[in-house]
This record gives structure tokens, C-alpha cells and sequence, in this order.
């Protein structure tokens, strides 16, 4: 044991200040589980009950289609920009769209996490920009950072404020620090003292990228505080220096430069830039006043572990169960050949990944909103679900446009696959980049975060407390056998569970070294990844009476690919042999799980197109259906199984018709 205590201070990876705050923050939820070994089918379903919305959810989502109604969507398209004396502002202010996370006694209408899903969804299913002005105010920013830690003076000040509709925006990125926001952070904010005696603190920074902050009223910026001389030591007996704060000003503050805008692949929301040139703020501009001094990246950070996991994922969940129940029913009525294109093979296999990437996407938005729910700040589950849920709607959109084909590619008011099309790549690029939130965050802090005892292992190491780590050695080594000889018999998922929990603890052997494999990490990120959403499809179809052929196909489909980069992973592992090991001792055969059956693919498109079908009315749900195309489509599949050919057939010139604009040049 000395041996190995001497071997694992050598390879202890080096675990920085920022990295050790975002380890600590939040929660650990289900995951925790698969790093256990113990996640199974029984484990979803009896951590969390179904939730009834609360009557400011119900509200506000009976405003959503009022507040739709105030945006032309292709008006916005062109113009690039929802300019400020544009309705929607008023309306969305008015009827509090912008006080959705304020609590209720600072006159907000504060919804739960599945409330505020659902009301994000139904956005995001008819419109890019309105669904990013919704919810940059109720995810990562001044409402939520205020609520959790500001004073109570900033809290009576601001939140009554926000809660009337005055914008805030969240400054963090700047032009060197992107990915890698803390660590390469170049904003200041140097203290001094002022000739009253007084400490002010000259905040220097540049952001960029910043969304909301052309109309902003309130901005919250991040920087690094620096006192060289100690006077926060001397004033307050905190000690800070390099590490970040976070302040809250007003727009109109002197040597505050907001704007001018950028312009985000003409979505049209607004988003710009945020410059400070020695703005003198003081303490109490600090969110958290002298107790937020240096605290700024620990508040982020445990704000982030929720926030991350509602906006962006119930953005893709609304516009990816639009398109697959519109595109799949644009693919029944339109014909080419003297076929429906549904019929086409080539067309079911797109149509039915979009199926079950959409059913994958609601399977694990359901799990994200009901773990919220009930309490849980789960900082990796909800890196999960912004990675998956945004790459599988990037998916979604991209067979809509092969299957939409010219009528997507043509802008215009009856183009309804557009707006997701340009907005889908911002999804995957803010709140955490997916190719690092997939290669470094999810495993990489995964496996410390949620792993039953590597905290405790790299605190016995840093307090060179032996006897500590030689327990929690052996209570490692004891799971482990547990794990590979668990007598209980095993669905094949729960193999993969198994293997997932004894090759990563197999794989803490590479030591420091493990935080730079990325494609290790990635490859052990998706595997994490394909286990939860497993277990969150086979719940979510219980829960929505979805047919057991469709369940089947969603299960076998995600043992192929959980197949795939397992083998993958063992075969690239640097410890191959004992990893093959592993391999056959949880899962066996390396060829089991094969493609699903193209009949499968046959019974998913049926589904889909019947306007009574399961998949089809789980994806019409939290959609608003406003946009006039998907309105007719809808109407078409009714009229196909129900109505007449001449019903039919007025509806599908109306459907395949594309957009012109300009003169007549004829005439
Ligand atoms: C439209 C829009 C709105 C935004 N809104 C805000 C906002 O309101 N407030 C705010 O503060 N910021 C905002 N951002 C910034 C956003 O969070 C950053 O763009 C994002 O963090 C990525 O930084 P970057 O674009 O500089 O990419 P870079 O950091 O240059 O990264 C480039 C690529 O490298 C990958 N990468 C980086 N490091 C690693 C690694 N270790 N392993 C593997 N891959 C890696 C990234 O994933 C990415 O794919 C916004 C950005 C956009 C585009």
C-alpha cells in the first residue's frame, strides 16, 4: 500500500483553483450511479415522480402564443435583428417573459424547472430569436446569480427590476478566453483606494459574443480581481488576488462601452459586445458585496449546473419534435415518382432516425427538468444533456433539409426548417462548447465529481493522509469485485454499466495522464452518456405508453452504438489487454448488438405519419403549431386517414408551394 500511495501522488493529476471550485459545486445525480456500477432499470423511475406543473407554469404557458404572435419570423431573418422598438420587447416585458427565474415576492413569476421547459419548447418550436431573448434572462446571468448570492440590499434593488422586464446580459467571454473562460481570462478589476479613504475597484475588460447586451439594462461582468496591496485583506480580512468576481452595473455607467452588435448567423437576436475602460465600481457593485469577493467562479459554476441543463436542451427538444412530425408528414404528402417520398427507403432511414433522435432528446429532457425538480444541481448530468440534446437536434435539422430539400433551401415565410437550421450550430457552440464539454468536461469531471471515491482519494493525497487512502483503496478494490461478480443476472445494458464502472476505475492507473486523453474521455463521455439515455428512453416510453416495438428499436439502437464505442475504447486503450479483459468478463461477445432491422425503421415511419400515432402525439406535445406549412401538414395527414382526396389534394399545392419574392420580370 505505501507502494501505491507513493505511485499515486506521482500521477495525481494537477487539479487547478477553478478546477477544484467547479468540482465541488453542485450535486451529483444518477450518474454517480454508472461510476457505482449500479445504474439500472429500476433507478430512474424510483429517484423521480411525475411533476404537476404549478399555476405560474400554467400562465405563462398560455401566454406563449400571444407573445409568438408579436414576431414575423422571416421579417426578423432579413432584418438580422429584433430591433429595439420592435413589439415583442414591450410584450415580452409586460407580460413578464423576462422575470421567469425572479422569485414571486419580488413581484416575478418564477417557474419550475418543467415549467420552464415546456414554456421553451413551445418557443423554440416556432421561432429562433424569441426562445434566446426568453431565456438568456432565466438561465446563467443576474436573476439567478442574485437570487443564490447576492445581498439583500442588491436583491430588493435589481430583482423587482428584472422581474419588470428590465434586460440583463452575463458577460464572461472575451477574445482570449472562449473555452477556457477562467483560466485564460485577461479582465481586470484592480483595487486602490480612493481619496475619501474609501476602496473603489477600476474594472478593465472586452467582451465579446455577449448575448443580449445591445439592449441590456443591467450587466453582469466577469473579471479578475487584483490587490497587490491587500487593502480587501486590510478592510474586509479577505485575501484576493487573481481570482474571480462578478459585478452587476447599470447600462449609462460611466466608462461603460455597451455594443455595438454581432451578428449570430442572422438569427436575429441581439448579441454584441461589452467594454470597460477603468470603470471605477466599489464592494457593493460586487454580487455579494464583501462576500463575493474571489467568489465569482464558484457562483458560476453552481449556476451553470442547472441552468446548463433546462435552456439549450429544451431548445432543441421543441424545434427537433416540430420538424420530425412536420417533415415526416411534408414526406407523406409530397410525392415524386407518383410516390409519397415516404415511401422511399432512402427517406424512412432518415425519417426514422429523426424519430428516435427526437424521442432521445424528450427521453432525457424529462430526466434533466425531473431531477431539477427535485433539488438536485446536477453540474455533469446537465453537461450531458447539453451536448447530446443539441448534437442529436443538429441531426434532426439536417435530414429535415435533405428531406425538405429545395423547400428548405428557399428563405421565406413558408420555410419552416430554416430558423432551426441557422440557429441549431449556436446551440453547440455557447455554454460550453460540445467538442470540450464531450472530449475534457463530461468524463473528465465526471470522474471525479460523481466517482464514489476519487475526491476522497486526491484529498487522503494533498493531506498525505495515509490511513484514508488506504480505505478508501480498499473500498474501491472491494466494489470493484462486487461489480465484476454480481450474481444478480444482467440485462445487456446493465453489462455496459458494469464495464463503464470497472474500466474507468481500471483507467485511473493512467494518472495525470488521463485528463489529456481525449479520445479516452470522449469515447468513455459517450458511453456515460448512451447508458443515461438508455434507461431515460425505456422510462420515457413506460411513461407514454409508447409500443414495445418502438421501445425495442430505441433499446437495440443504443446497444449497437454502446457496442461500437466500447470496442472502440478498447481498442485504442493504452491498457488494451486488461480492458479486453474487462470486456469479456461484463459484456462477452464484442459483435453482439448489430444494426437494428430495417423493419424497425418500417414500423417508426407508420407511427410517425399517423396522425394518431404514439410517437407523433409525444412529439406534438409543448409544440405550438402557429407557423401556417406545419398547420397544413397537420391538416393533411388528418385528411389522408379521415378526409376526402380533393381535401387532400388543396392542401398539398398549399404545402409544396416555396416562397419568391422581387418583380415579375416579365412584366
Ligand atoms: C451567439 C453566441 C452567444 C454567446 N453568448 C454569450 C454570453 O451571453 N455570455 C458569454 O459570456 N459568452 C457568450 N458566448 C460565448 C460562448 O460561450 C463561447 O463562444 C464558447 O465558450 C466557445 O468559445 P470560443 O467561441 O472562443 O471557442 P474556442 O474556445 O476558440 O474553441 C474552439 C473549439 O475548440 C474546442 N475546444 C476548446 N478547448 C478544447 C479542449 N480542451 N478539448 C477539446 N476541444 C476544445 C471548442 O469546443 C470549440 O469547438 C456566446 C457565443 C456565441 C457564438
Amino acid at each position: 500500500m505505501n507502494r501505491l500511495f507513493t505511485f499515486a501522488r506521482r500521477v495525481m493529476p494537477k487539479i487547478s483553483s477553478t478546477e477544484k471550485i467547479a468540482l465541488k459545486s453542485g450535486t451529483s445525480s444518477i450518474e454517480k450511479l454508472a461510476f457505482y456500477g449500479s445504474l439500472d432499470h429500476s433507478s430512474i423511475p424510483l429517484r423521480y415522480k411525475s411533476f404537476e406543473l404549478t399555476n405560474n407554469d400554467k400562465t405563462m404557458l398560455e401566454k406563449a402564443p400571444q407573445l409568438i404572435s408579436t414576431v414575423d419570423e422571416y421579417e426578423i431573418l432579413k432584418a438580422r435583428q429584433t430591433p429595439i422598438e420592435h413589439p415583442f420587447w414591450n410584450k415580452a416585458k409586460r407580460e413578464g417573459f423576462f422575470g421567469l427565474i425572479v422569485p414571486d415576492e419580488y413581484g416575478g413569476t418564477k417557474l419550475s424547472s418543467t415549467g420552464l421547459s415546456k414554456l421553451l419548447q413551445s418557443l423554440s418550436s416556432c421561432s429562433a430569436s424569441v426562445p434566446v431573448h426568453v431565456m438568456v434572462p432565466a438561465s446563467l446571468g443576474p436573476a439567478e446569480l442574485l437570487t443564490h448570492y447576492g445581498t439583500q440590499e442588491q436583491k430588493e434593488y435589481f430583482l423587482p427590476k428584472l422581474a419588470k422586464g428590465a434586460i440583463p446580459c452575463f458577460a464572461l467571454t472575451s477574445a482570449d478566453a472562449g473555452s477556457d473562460a477562467a483560466g485564460s481570462m485577461v479582465d481586470t478589476g484592480t483595487v486602490y483606494k480612493r481619496r475619501d479613504g474609501s476602496i473603489g475597484i477600476l474594472v478593465n475588460c472586452e467582451k465579446r459574443y455577449i448575448t443580449l447586451s445591445p439592449v441590456a439594462d443591467i450587466v453582469g461582468i466577469a473579471f479578475k480581481l487584483v490587490d497587490e496591496h491587500n487593502l480587501l485583506e486590510q478592510k474586509y480580512g479577505k485575501s484576493v488576488n487573481g481570482e474571480i468576481t462578478l459585478a452587476l452595473v447599470e447600462r449609462g455607467r460611466e466608462n461603460l462601452h455597451i455594443g455595438p452588435y454581432t451578428d449570430p448567423l442572422g438569427v436575429g437576436f441581439a448579441n454584441g459586445t461589452v467594454v470597460a475602460k477603468n470603470m471605477d465600481i466599489s464592494v457593493k457593485d460586487v454580487i455579494g458585496a464583501e462576500n463575493g469577493l474571489g467568489e465569482g467562479w464558484k457562483y458560476l459554476m453552481e449556476a451553470l449546473a442547472a441552468g446548463r441543463g433546462i435552456a439549450l436542451p429544451a431548445g432543441a427538444c421543441g424545434s427537433s419534435k416540430m420538424l420530425t412530425n412536420a417533415v415526416s408528414g411534408y414526406a407523406e404528402v409530397r410525392k415524386q415518382f407518383k410516390v409519397p417520398l415516404s415511401k422511399f427507403e432512402g427517406i424512412k432511414e432518415k425519417l426514422s432516425d429523426m424519430a428516435l433522435k427526437t424521442f432521445e432528446i424528450d427521453s432525457l429532457v424529462a430526466l434533466m427538468n425531473s431531477a431539477l425538480d427535485n433539488g438536485e444541481r446536477p453540474p455533469i448530468l446537465s453537461a450531458i444533456l447539453k451536448q447530446r440534446s443539441t448534437e442529436l437536434g443538429r441531426d434532426v435539422v439536417m435530414h429535415s433539409m435533405d428531406i425538405m430539400a429545395g423547400s428548405a433551401i428557399c428563405m421565406g415565410p413558408q420555410n419552416f426548417v430554416a430558423p432551426s437550421y441557422l440557429s441549431n450550430p449556436i446551440g453547440i457552440t455557447v455554454e460550453g462548447s460540445n467538442t470540450m464539454t464531450r472530449s475534457l468536461l463530461i468524463f473528465g469531471q465526471g470522474v471525479v465529481r460523481s466517482h464514489p471515491y476519487m475526491l476522497e482519494l486526491i484529498d487522503s493525497i494533498e493531506k498525505n493522509d495515509k490511513q484514508k487512502f488506504n480505505k478508501n483503496v480498499w473500498n474501491m478494490i472491494s466494489d470493484n469485485f462486487k461489480t465484476m461478480f454480481s450474481l444478480f443476472p444482467k440485462t445487456d445494458q446493465e453489462r455496459f454499466v458494469q464495464f463503464f464502472s470497472l474500466s474507468t476505475n481500471a483507467s485511473l492507473l493512467l494518472g495525470g495522464k488521463l485528463k489529456f486523453m481525449e479520445y479516452l474521455s470522449g469515447r468513455y463521455a459517450d458511453t456515460l452518456s448512451y447508458v443515461i439515455a438508455g434507461f431515460a428512453m425505456e422510462w420515457h416510453c413506460k411513461n407514454n405508453n409508447i409500443p414495445w416495438k418502438i421501445d425495442y428499436a430505441l433499446q437495440y439502437n443504443n446497444l449497437h452504438r454502446l457496442q461500437q464505442v466500447t470496442n472502440e475504447l478498447v481498442d485504442n486503450h493504452p491498457h488494451k489487454l486488461l480492458h479486453r479483459f474487462l470486456y469479456m468478463m461484463t459484456i462477452g461477445n464484442r459483435h453482439k448488438h448489430g444494426i437494428m432491422k430495417d423493419e424497425y425503421r418500417n414500423y417508426i415511419v407508420k407511427d410517425l405519419v399517423d396522425p394518431d400515432g404514439s410517437l407523433r402525439h409525444v412529439f406534438n406535445q409543448d409544440v405550438l403549431k402557429l407557423h401556417p406549412n406545419v398547420i397544413r401538414i397537420e391538416n393533411a395527414l388528418n385528411a389522408i386517414k379521415y378526409g376526402t382526396n380533393e381535401e387532400l389534394d388543396a392542401l398539398r399545392k398549399e404545402i409544396i408551394k416555396v416562397d419568391v419574392f422581387g418583380e415579375d420580370l416579365e412584366k
